[in-house]
């Protein structure tokens, strides 16, 4: 089990969890990206170095297309080349793809080095360093090779998202709100209960075969709406718009009132999200959904609210409701 530590402006501390977790005189390979290896690898690797520890650092060009098997076999090299034993350490300092990719690494590399998360956007910090998820893509399909691999250690600097484009900020808010609505009736919580949770729920189901489905609330239309769109919304934002719609078929059901919606639309728009966008053609986008790792014999599995903070995974939401639904969200003219 990670443990997780949460600071609100320095990497100062990095150095007393890696004592906690007994990683002094050792190996610690850093792989960040260069935005990020511009403005935090130097403090990241003094706190790394006070422990006797011997300090390598393995940048990547930032964005998805280094989330690549060509970036891992390069970092596989790099280690080799450097001699990293098993009981050596890798840390991942960026945002998901960084993280993804170095804890692949760390997963499969002599049959796992310790793996610590230091994630720098907003999005890794409320989701994708928690849970120990991982994974690269592979011929345009996302995620598509990956492992479980639970990290020692995050540890989340919160400074670090000041530098953050806001687009990247709204980009993280979108599954900060999703943590809000099925945990509870509170629409944005802090990072410390959103973390919480998610430790919380992946803890109870690491290989995300019951309980866990319900982090993906927002996300069966969310990445349709992504993929139907070739990737031109954000994450964050095709999540909103997935929220959007799971709220409506919960609000057709009985389950939330029209004012929940409204609600949802409201705290949505304030964080640079969006609530419609032009050019939906629900068809297609059911295409994606069906084609979805989330399909099981032929039904897809979506998350409702019965209630705010009562999330519940069916697979009899009828392809009439999810039409109806992403209706709601296409933008006229
Ligand atoms: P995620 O998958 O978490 O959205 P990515 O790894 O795709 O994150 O990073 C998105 C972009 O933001 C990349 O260009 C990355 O270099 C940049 N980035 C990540 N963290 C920061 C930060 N704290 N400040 C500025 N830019 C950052
Ligand atoms: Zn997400």
């Amino acid at each position: 089990m990670s443990s997780i530590i949460i600071v609100k402006d320095s990497f100062d501390d990095l150095t007393k969890a890696l004592g906690f977790i007994n990683a002094a005189d050792k190996k610690i390979c850093i792989i960040t990206d260069d935005n990020l290896a511009e403005l935090y690898l130097k403090e990241v690797s003094s706190a790394c170095s006070v422990l006797n520890n011997s300090v390598y650092s393995y940048s990547i060009k930032p964005g998805e297309e280094s989330k690549s098997i060509d970036t891992i076999i390069n970092i596989y090299d790099f280690l080799i080349q450097n001699q990293f034993n098993r009981d050596d350490l890798i840390l991942a300092l960026g945002g998901g793809v960084v993280g993804d990719i170095a804890g692949f690494a760390a997963s499969t590399y002599k049959r796992g080095l310790r793996f610590i998360q230091v994630p720098t956007t907003l999005l890794a910090q409320v989701d994708s360093a928690i849970g120990g998820k991982n994974g690269c893509d592979y011929d345009t399909i996302k995620n598509v090779i990956g492992t479980f691999y639970q990290p020692s250690l995050v540890y989340v600097n919160k400074k670090t998202t000041d530098s953050l484009p806001s687009d990247e900020v709204s980009n993280g808010r979108a599954e900060l709100i999703k943590t809000g609505v099925i945990s509870g009736n509170v629409f944005e919580p802090g990072i410390e209960e959103c973390l919480s949770f998610k430790k919380m729920i992946t803890d109870e189901d690491p290989y995300d075969e019951h309980k866990r489905n319900i982090l993906n609330f927002g996300h069966t239309l969310g990445h349709a709406i992504e993929a139907a769109s070739a990737y031109k919304y954000k994450h964050g934002v095709c999540v909103g718009l997935g929220m959007i719609c799971a709220f409506e078929i919960s609000v057709k059901r009985g389950w939330l009132s029209t004012e929940n919606l409204e609600e949802l639309k409201t705290v949505l728009k304030r964080n640079g999200l969006l609530t419609k966008i032009k050019n939906i053609n629900p068809d297609a986008v059911l295409d994606f959904c069906y084609n979805d790792k989330k399909i099981r014999d032929g039904k897809i599995r979506f998350i409702l609210l019965r209630g705010l903070g009562n999330p519940i995974i069916t697979d009899d939401v009828s392809r009439k409701e999810m039409i109806a639904a992403l209706e709601t969200i296409n933008e006229k003219g």
